[in-house]
């Protein structure tokens, strides 16, 4: 039973948990580094309380910190949002251990997901199809396993996230290097050298199946999602539902899900990530968490997802049935963030003015308002402007029509960058694959 919710995290999303506990009425705690006091969560929550440092390995990662903040405000249950110490199973841990709710799935599925290696041994179990791939780490018989998967192959570090620690090598010579540069630079940033090999897919769609699931076995899938528009293996835009799979496949991988999730002994809301080739679903990793792109499956769905995991956390029984779900229209999502649109340089800065879009069928979730400073030490997501609409085409002029309307003077955005894209002749057209946002730079 959370009876206050503590936020750990910041930006929109922890202004996207405060809206969702005020709607149940649980009161807040905002957690924040001393660099964002002036955030929009911070001064709307019931309490808020300093962890730490603008350096987020003393606050936002510190997790000595945050349980202490809990201790102090009295909080009873936690909110880790995305990126940070969302899926830290550690933390999952901890704050099991010192009598409190952590919303999101048990430490031990957190550790066995986080591990790419664990979750392809798990996935390969559980019966979802994988990318072909070497059955574990990397070892001697490297060559002869590269070999017999074909080229090319990709590198990943096994504890790999946010698009880093994966090199592709397209020949034997390159091999050897490839694997130790992919060695060192996951020891570096991830702590653990561990890397293994996989099929490189070569133009394949980025695809994911929403999962929610509570403490009383009920499991629903909440349709699936394309993120196929990428930069460095970073989401920029995102749609549901995903355009063009056959509705047998469909309904095959969501079962294929349900029963993973079910084997897991699975809780909260979840996300099974795929590569899509061919008619065919290949299972990369699990977001044990809330992922920045949930709100296109919101409105489609017209289920709150951070409200269900906050009833889910305070052991709610899932009223929703499966046949209740039905996919109505289509949404997209664009992330908006404080950087160059033509170098992709991240731009902090004071908001001088801003207009944020409005009208029927548009979302905008976003923390910024006028002088607000955008600080330099995170994540440049600044907003996410969502719209949805019958199809997909009314959803995308709907998106067109509402980021000609929205403006934000004072720093640089990628406002430009996103007003183009949604009008290339292959985004509307839906012909694109998970290379095409890295090419389309490539040529400038
Ligand atoms: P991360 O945890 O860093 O997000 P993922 O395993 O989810 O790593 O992969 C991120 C992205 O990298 C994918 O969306 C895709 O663009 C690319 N990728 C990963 N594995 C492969 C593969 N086997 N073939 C082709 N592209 C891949």
């Amino acid at each position: 039973m959370i009876n206050k919710l503590l936020i750990a995290n910041r930006g929109e999303i922890a202004l996207r948990i405060l809206r969702a506990a005020k709607e149940l009425k649980i009161p807040t705690v905002a957690a924040y580094s001393e660099a964002d006091k002036d955030l929009m969560h911070v001064k709307m929550a019931d309490e808020s309380i300093c962890i730490g440092p603008a350096d987020s390995s003393q606050s936002y990662l510190n997790i000595p910190a945050i349980i202490s903040a809990m201790e102090l405000s009295g909080a009873d249950g936690v909110h880790p949002g995305y990126g940070f110490l969302s899926e830290n199973p550690d933390f999952a841990e901890k704050v099991e251990k010192s009598g409190f709710d952590f919303v999101g799935p048990s430490g031990s599925v957190i550790r066995m997901m986080g591990n790419k290696v664990s979750a392809k041994e798990f996935a390969l179990k559980s019966g979802l199809p994988i990318v072909p791939g070497s059955s574990g780490p990397v070892g001697e018989n490297v060559h002869k396993e590269a070999e017999e998967i074909g080229y090319p192959v990709i590198i990943k570090a096994a504890s790999g996230g946010g698009g880093r620690g994966m090199k592709i090598v397209y020949s034997p010579e390159e091999l050897d290097n490839a694997i130790e540069l992919t060695q060192q630079e996951s020891a570096a940033a991830f702590g653990d050298s561990t890397v293994y090999l996989e099929k490189f897919l070569e133009s394949p769609r980025h695809i994911e199946v929403q999962v929610l699931a509570d403490r009383h076995g009920n499991i629903l899938h909440l349709g699936d999602r394309d993120c196929s528009l990428q930069r460095r293996h970073q989401k920029v835009i995102e749609e549901a539902p995903a355009m063009d799979i056959k509705e047998e496949k469909r309904q095959e991988i969501y079962a294929q899900c349900i029963e993973a999730c079910r084997q897991l002994n699975y809780v909260s809301a979840g996300t099974f990530e795929f590569l899509y080739e061919n008619d065919n679903f290949y299972f990369i990793e699990m977001n044990t968490r809330i992922q920045v792109e949930h709100p296109v499956t919101e409105s489609v769905t017209g289920l709150d997802l951070v409200k269900l995991q906050l009833r889910i956390a305070r052991d709610e029984e899932l009223k929703i049935k499966q046949e209740d779900i039905v996919m109505k229209g289509h949404a997209i999502e664009c992330r908006i963030n404080a950087e160059n649109s033509e170098t992709f340089l991240p731009s902090p800065g004071k908001i001088l003015e801003y207009h944020a879009p409005g009208g029927i069928g548009v979302r905008m979730d976003s923390h910024l308002y006028k002088d607000y400073v955008v600080p330099p030490y995170y994540d440049s997501l600044i907003a996410k402007v969502i719209c949805r609409a019958n199809d997909r085409e009314d959803a995308r002029a709907r998106l067109e029509r509402a980021l000609e309307e929205m403006y934000v003077l004072g720093i640089d955005t990628n406002l430009d960058m996103h007003r183009k894209l949604i009008n290339d002749p292959n985004f509307i057209n839906g012909t694109f694959n998970i290379n095409y946002l890295e090419n389309l730079n490539k040529d400038k």
